[in-house]
């Protein structure tokens, strides 16, 4: 059932992919937000894998993880930095989750010996998934991925094109992202191809409502009838989608050229006066720090800073609150070496060694962080940032040479990290268990849990408080047997599963800023609310940097 009063508004995109449909979608939640409206966000992919948590980031970038332990596409992390809405499993499906759900029914005898096809029964359940979302909000806005032409999207927009119909047209709208490249041996801008896109949208029987145009500067007026007139909207739908430097300023101007005026219209629908001061201020923030801080990511997907979107957002909420610019330089770990190491890190003011899964570059990780705790670096260790401080602890100072994870070496004399086999869950309220070949799909620690912090330490002067939940994607543990060996040598166990039993955080004894923890805390930072962790470790940096005055004021977005 549609809830009363939600309405539905659904982002599709079209000439190429990158034009930033996820970014659109996120700051239209953003500007309706500011008008009053409780919105939610749902997005639909086309491609087979049940959800991206076995996907490869250097393909699919990110994996972001709601608390409710999904795996999604890294879109959602635009939704929920953007806007209020708390996003799980039911904010993000895939053609292989929409088939998987159908054949499920169909081996049951659901459908009654029917004959089981892409329209009615796929796109039924298409138009399920986004009704599951709409409860007790105002607006549910849907971003289809891919682009417009591609074949596997079609299923997804034949439901959107009859959802219209079931939901009533006053209820529906369709806005489309497309490009209008400005052309320099012609000087022009072109608009040709956007009159392409929604051609094809047309003939599936999808008339958009408003065209969001992808630019480098904005459209004339003249330029805005045209694509009016050739793709049957008015003239104030045609929008401009200037590019921007930074990330925060697309609610701005989307405003600015009166998105949000238009959608409230075509919905008609009433609400306050749009209030972005929070927006703006935050974007002046950003474009005029006053200090500079270096921070180097040692990891090993580095050559696509998309798999650490969350990250450097984090990164840059920390500058945020310290009135720095937060400079990054991505380091290929397999480049690192304990003879390069110090060469490699001398102008980092911050170390980070952030999450990541297999041995490739691992040793190089383990020097960073014994060059962060040798030389009174800032050290930030995130998930396999944390198990590698654990082994780097383990092996120079706690005396247990060849400790490792067990992910890396199952041999290793001293699993300092080990797989659980079994083990109650908090979340699911049951008993686990698991070995090394179990599926790998949706099978690691995922969501939100809780943890206990301990007084005294960087965890509980960061947060200020006793409990916190953070979210976790991992399979392997801090391995207890080695606990006590580890504190006697120095190493402060700060957070703790509220049993006491599993290790969440881990800090150094004397030295200014040193922590891991076996969570990810940059999927719960916001522009507006800066992650307590982030926020201190750019301090510490800061202070190491000797509060480094900007030399540019300029944006601290990477
Ligand atoms: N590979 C490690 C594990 O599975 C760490 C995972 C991560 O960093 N997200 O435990």
């Amino acid at each position: 059932m549609v809830e009363k009063g939600a309405k539905f508004i659904f982002v599709t995109g079209g000439v190429l992919s990158s034009l930033g449909k996820g970014l659109a979608s996120a700051s239209i939640g953003a500007l309706l937000e500011s008008r009053g409206l409780t919105v939610t966000l749902q997005k639909l992919d086309p491609y087979i894998n049940v959800d991206p948590g076995t996907m490869n980031p250097f393909q699919h970038g990110e994996v972001f993880v709601t608390d409710d332990g999904a795996e999604t596409d890294l879109d959602l992390g635009h939704y929920e930095r953007f806007t209020h809405a708390r996003l799980g499993h039911d904010n993000n499906f895939t053609t292989g989750k929409i088939y998987d759900r159908v054949i499920t029914k169909e081996r049951r005898g659901d459908y009654l010996g029917g004959t089981v096809q892409v329209i009615p029964h796929i796109t039924d359940e298409i138009k399920n998934s986004i009704r599951m979302v709409s409860k007790g909000v105002d607006i549910v806005i849907v971003e289809i991925g891919g682009t417009i032409g591609d074949i596997e999207s079609l299923p997804f927009l034949e439901a959107i094109r009859q959802f219209r119909a079931d939901a009533g047209k006053e209820n529906v709208l369709y806005i489309h992202l497309t490009l209008v490249p400005y052309i320099g041996t012609a000087g022009e801008l072109k608009t040709k191809p956007t009159q392409h896109s929604v051609k094809e949208l047309r003939s599936i029987g999808i008339q958009p409502d408003i065209l969001l145009c992808r630019t480098d500067r904005y459209l004339s007026k003249e330029i805005k009838s045209k694509i009016a007139l050739f793709c049957n909207v008015s003239t104030d739908a045609v929008i401009t989608a200037k590019d921007v430097e930074c990330i925060y300023e697309v609610p701005l101007i989307f405003h600015k050229e009166g998105l949000d005026n238009k959608i409230v219209e075509l919905l008609n629908i009433w609400t306050r006066t749009p209030r972005l001061e929070e927006w703006e201020q935050l974007c002046h923030r950003l474009k005029y720090p006053q200090y500079d801080v270096h921070i180097a990511v040692v990891g090993k997907y580095v050559d696509l800073t998309e798999s650490y979107k969350s990250l450097n957002e984090a990164l840059v909420h920390g500058g945020l609150l310290n009135g720095s610019r937060v400079g990054l330089t991505y380091v290929d770990s397999e480049t690192i070496s304990s003879g390069n190491c110090a060469e490699i890190l001398a102008g980092a003011d911050g170390i980070l060694v952030p999450g990541g899964f297999g041995s490739r570059g691992i040793e190089g990780k383990i020097c960073a962080a014994q060059y962060a705790r040798e030389n009174k670096v800032p050290y930030f260790g995130i998930c396999l940032g944390m198990q590698i401080a654990v082994v780097e602890f383990a092996r120079h100072i706690a005396g247990l040479q060849g400790a490792h994870s067990s992910e890396i070496n199952a041999e290793t004399p001293y699993p300092v990290i080990y797989l659980m086999t079994e083990w109650y869950d908090d979340q699911t309220k049951a008993l686990q268990k698991r070995d090394a070949s179990s599926n790998k799909g949706g099978t690691m620690r995922l969501g939100a849990y809780p943890c206990k912090l301990v007084e005294n330490t960087l965890a509980y002067a960061a947060y200020d408080k006793r409990e916190i939940s953070e979210r976790h994607r991992h399979r392997y543990e801090f391995n207890n047997e080695f606990r006590s060996r580890l504190e006697e040598n120095g190493m402060i166990i700060s957070g703790t599963s509220p049993d006491g039993d599993l290790v969440e955080i881990i800090e150094l004894k004397d030295h200014p800023w040193y922590l891991g923890c076996q969570f990810h805390p940059e999927f719960k930072s916001r522009p507006m609310n800066p992650h307590p962790l982030f926020r201190d470790f750019i301090k510490a940096a800061l202070v190491r940097s000797g509060h480094r005055k900007s030399s540019h004021p300029t944006i601290a977005t990477p």
